[in-house]
C-alpha cells in the first residue's frame, strides 16, 4: 500500500470510529457489534504502525498512553471558572428570579440536572481537543489533558459544523456512573484499599492519578453544561448553543428544559425530586441559568459567582434511627472492622440495617455510643453512612464502644502494622478468617459450590469438620447428614456442588484461593500468562511484575503466598482432590463417561490413581471411594483389596487397567 492510499484509509477509519464511538458512549445507541468496532480499531492501529508519521493526537488510537507524569502543570483559564451559589430553598430561587427580572426584565431559564461530579474545562482548536483542566482556584487549574483523553465520551475531534472552526471552550462535569462506582469499590475492597465515600470522591481521586493508563481503567464519563460563547456565534440563546454542542458530538446533560418562567422551573425541580434516583449517575440538584447570552453579560458576576445562574440542591435524604449495636466483622485477611447494626430504616429507595464504621477514631469523631439515636444518610445516594449521633436524645443507658485488643473470635492479640488503618488477627487458624476464606472460595465468582451457604460454612467450621479449604473435598455423606438441619436431599445436592466445583476454570479457582490483592481481574491476568499452577508457582518477582495489571505489591503478595508452606500444602491437597489448576479447556474433551461411576482398587501402572480419577472427572464421570450397587466399573490394578471382592459379590463390572485406558480413549 502506498502512502496516499494509507492516508485515505486512515481518514476513513478515524471518521467511522469517531462516529461509532459517539453512538456508543454519548448516545448509548450502538449500531455495530463490539467485534466489528474492534476490527476497525485493529486495522487503524495496523496502518498507523506501518506509517507512524501519520499518527495525530486526535486519532482514536491515542486516548491512552504517554509517559507517567511527575506532576500536573498549572494552566490559566481563558475566562474565570466560577462556582455557583447553592441553595436548598425555593424562596431563595424566587429572590434570584426577582433580582434577575429587576435588572434585565422577564427572562426564560435553561434548567439542567446538577451532576455530582468534578468540574473541568475543555479547549478545542479547529475541532481538535487540545487541552483540559480542573477548576483549581478559578483562575488557574491543573492541566489534566492526558487523563481527560481517556474519557471516551469526550470527543477528541468534533463533527464538522459551526463549532469545528476556531476556539471552543466547554465546561462540564466529569463523573463516575453509579455502576462503575460500585464495581470499583468492590474491587478496592477485594484489594484491601479504602473504599470511596461517593462517586464524586472517586472521580476526583481518579483525575489526580499521574498514570493515564490507570485512569483509563476507571470508566469515567463527561457531560457539558456551560460553553463559553464562541467568537462569531450568532444565536443569543444558551439553549441553542448547548444544542449545537450536541450536534458537534459533545454530550450534554440530558433532560435539559427551557422554562419561560420560574413556575416552570419549580415544576422541573419537583419532577426530578424522586426520579433522579433512577438515573445512572448521581444527581444532587438542578442548575438554573438565564437563557439569553446578552442578558447574562449584562447581569455579570459577584466576586465569586455569576448573577445569572444558581444551583438548587435537593436535601440529601436522611433518617434518624437507633444504633442497636456495634459488631465486629473479621475479614478473610484478618482485618477487624466495626459495623453499625441499625434499627432498619428506609432511605433513598432501600432499607438500611447495617453501615460500615471504618475504625475506632471514626466512631469517636461521630460521637457514637451503642443505643444512640443517629442520623443516617446515603453518600452519593448509594452507600449508607452514619453521620453523627443525636446526644440530646440520650437517656444514660448508652454505652461507649471500645475497640478490643484481642480477636473477637479466636482471642489472639490483634496487631496493627504501620500505615495500616485496620487492626488484624494474624492467627492463621482463626475460625473467623477460615469462615470468610471458605465463603470466598465457595462464592459464585470463584469455585461456585452449590449448596454451600454462609450458615452451613459456620456449622462446618464450628463442628470442626473443616479446618482448611481442602477439607471440603474430604467431607463424607455420613458426616454431612449428621449435621443439624441437613437432610438427605440437601446433602446430595451439596456433594454434587462440591464435585462440580472441581471443574471451574483455573482463573476462578485462583481467585478463590484469596491471595491478597488478587481480585477477579488479577486472576484473569495471571491465567492469560501462565497455563497452570506449576508455571505460576515458578514465576519470580520480575516475571510477575511484568504482567499488565499486576503491580509490584501484588507481585510480592503472590510470591509470599506461594512461599508459605501452608499454602503449598493446601494447593497440593486441592490438586489431589481433582480441583482444576490449569487452563486446559474441559469442554474440549468429550464427555464420554458421563453418568458413569468408577471405583479404583490396587496399584495402576500407567498413571497414579489421582490422575486416573481426574481423567474420569474430565470426561463427565464420577469417582467414588467405596463400591456399591450404583458403581458402574471397578478398575482393578495390581494387588486389589477388599473392594474387588465386594464388587464380585454385588455383581459390579470389574475391568483391568488396559480396559480402563481404552475406555478413556473412547473405544
Ligand atoms: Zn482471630
Amino acid at each position: 500500500m502506498d502512502k496516499k492510499e494509507a492516508i485515505r484509509e486512515i481518514e476513513e477509519l478515524r471518521e467511522k470510529i469517531n462516529y461509532h464511538n459517539h453512538r456508543y458512549y454519548v448516545l448509548a445507541q450502538p449500531v455495530i457489534s463490539d467485534a466489528e468496532y474492534d476490527a476497525l480499531m485493529r486495522r487503524l492501529i495496523e496502518l498507523e504502525e506501518q506509517f507512524p508519521d501519520l499518527i495525530t493526537p486526535d486519532s482514536p488510537t491515542q486516548r491512552v498512553g504517554g509517559a507517567l507524569l511527575k506532576g500536573f502543570v498549572q494552566v490559566r483559564h481563558e475566562e474565570r471558572m466560577m462556582s455557583l451559589d447553592n441553595t436548598y430553598s425555593e424562596d431563595d430561587l424566587r429572590e434570584f428570579d426577582r433580582r434577575v427580572r429587576q435588572a434585565v426584565g422577564d427572562q426564560a431559564y435553561v434548567v439542567q440536572q446538577k451532576i455530582d461530579g468534578v468540574a473541568v474545562s475543555l479547549r478545542y482548536e479547529d475541532g481538535i481537543f487540545t487541552r483540559g483542566a480542573t477548576r483549581g482556584d478559578g483562575q488557574t487549574g491543573d492541566d489534566i489533558t492526558a487523563n481527560l483523553r481517556t474519557v471516551k465520551s469526550i470527543p477528541l475531534r468534533l463533527f464538522e459544523g459551526p463549532l469545528s472552526k476556531g476556539v471552543l471552550i466547554v465546561r462540564g462535569e466529569v463523573y463516575m456512573p453509579k455502576e462503575e462506582f460500585a464495581r470499583i469499590n468492590n474491587e478496592r475492597e477485594e484489594e484491601e484499599l479504602e473504599v470511596f465515600a461517593n462517586p464524586r470522591n472517586a472521580t476526583a481521586g481518579s483525575l489526580k492519578l499521574l498514570d493515564s493508563r490507570e485512569v483509563a481503567k476507571r470508566k469515567l464519563a463527561f457531560m457539558a453544561h456551560s460553553p463559553l460563547r464562541p467568537e462569531g456565534w450568532q444565536s443569543d440563546s444558551l439553549y441553542d448553543l448547548l444544542e449545537a454542542l450536541k450536534q458537534a458530538g459533545i454530550p450534554i446533560i440530558p433532560n435539559m428544559r427551557r422554562c419561560d418562567d420560574l413556575r416552570k422551573v419549580l415544576e422541573y425541580i419537583h419532577d426530578w425530586e424522586n426520579e433522579r434516583f433512577g438515573a445512572p449517575y448521581a444527581v444532587d440538584g438542578v442548575v438554573i441559568k438565564v437563557d439569553s447570552l446578552p442578558a447574562q453579560a449584562e447581569l455579570g458576576h459577584t466576586a465569586k459567582s455569576p448573577r445569572w445562574s444558581v444551583a438548587y440542591k435537593y436535601q440529601p435524604e436522611q433518617a434518624t434511627t437507633r444504633l442497636l449495636d456495634i459488631q465486629l466483622s473479621v475479614s478473610r485477611t484478618g482485618s477487624v472492622n466495626p459495623v453499625a447494626i441499625l434499627d432498619p430504616v428506609f432511605i433513598s429507595g432501600t432499607t438500611v440495617s447495617r453501615a460500615g464504621l471504618f475504625n475506632e477514631s471514626e466512631i469517636r469523631r461521630r460521637n457514637l455510643r451503642i443505643g444512640d439515636w443517629v442520623l443516617v444518610e446515603k453518600g452519593g445516594e448509594i452507600i449508607p453512612q452514619v453521620i453523627k449521633s443525636i446526644p440530646e436524645r440520650r437517656d444514660g443507658s448508652e454505652r461507649e464502644f471500645h475497640m478490643p485488643t484481642h480477636c473477637p473470635v479466636c482471642g489472639s492479640k490483634l496487631v496493627k502494622y504501620p500505615r495500616d488503618v485496620a487492626y488484624r488477627c494474624i492467627n492463621a487458624d482463626c475460625p473467623a478468617i477460615l469462615k470468610s476464606s471458605l465463603s470466598h472460595y465457595a462464592s459464585r465468582g470463584a469455585a461456585d459450590i452449590d449448596g454451600m451457604g454462609e450458615k452451613l460454612i459456620i456449622q462446618l467450621v464450628d463442628e470442626g469438620l473443616v479446618k482448611s479449604i481442602a477439607d471440603i473435598y474430604d467431607l463424607t455423606r455420613e458426616e454431612l447428614i449428621a449435621l443439624e438441619r441437613m437432610g438427605a436431599k440437601s446433602t446430595d445436592y451439596l456433594l454434587k456442588g462440591i464435585e462440580g466445583s472441581k471443574h471451574r476454570p483455573f482463573e476462578r479457582i485462583l481467585f478463590g484461593l484469596g491471595i491478597r490483592f488478587v481480585g477477579a481481574t488479577g486472576a484473569r491476568a495471571l491465567v492469560s500468562r501462565f497455563k497452570d499452577i506449576d508455571e505460576l508457582m515458578d514465576a519470580d518477582l520480575d516475571e510477575l511484575s511484568e504482567i499488565e495489571g499486576i503491580g509490584p505489591v501484588t507481585a510480592q503478595s503472590i510470591r509470599d503466598f506461594f512461599d508459605n508452606p501452608r499454602n503449598l500444602e493446601l494447593i497440593e491437597r486441592l490438586h489431589k482432590a481433582g480441583v482444576n489448576f490449569s487452563t486446559e479447556k474441559i469442554d474440549e474433551i468429550n464427555q464420554t463417561l458421563s453418568g458413569l461411576s468408577f471405583v479404583f482398587t490396587g496399584g495402576l501402572e500407567k498413571m497414579s490413581r489421582e490422575k486416573a480419577g481426574q481423567e474420569v472427572l474430565k470426561r463427565g464421570g464420577k469417582v467414588s471411594s467405596s463400591v456399591s450397587k450404583k458403581t458402574d466399573y471397578v478398575v482393578a490394578g495390581a494387588d486389589p483389596g477388599s473392594k474387588f471382592e465386594k464388587a464380585s459379590t454385588l455383581g459390579v463390572k470389574i475391568i483391568s487397567e488396559q480396559e480402563f485406558l481404552r475406555l478413556l480413549e473412547g473405544k
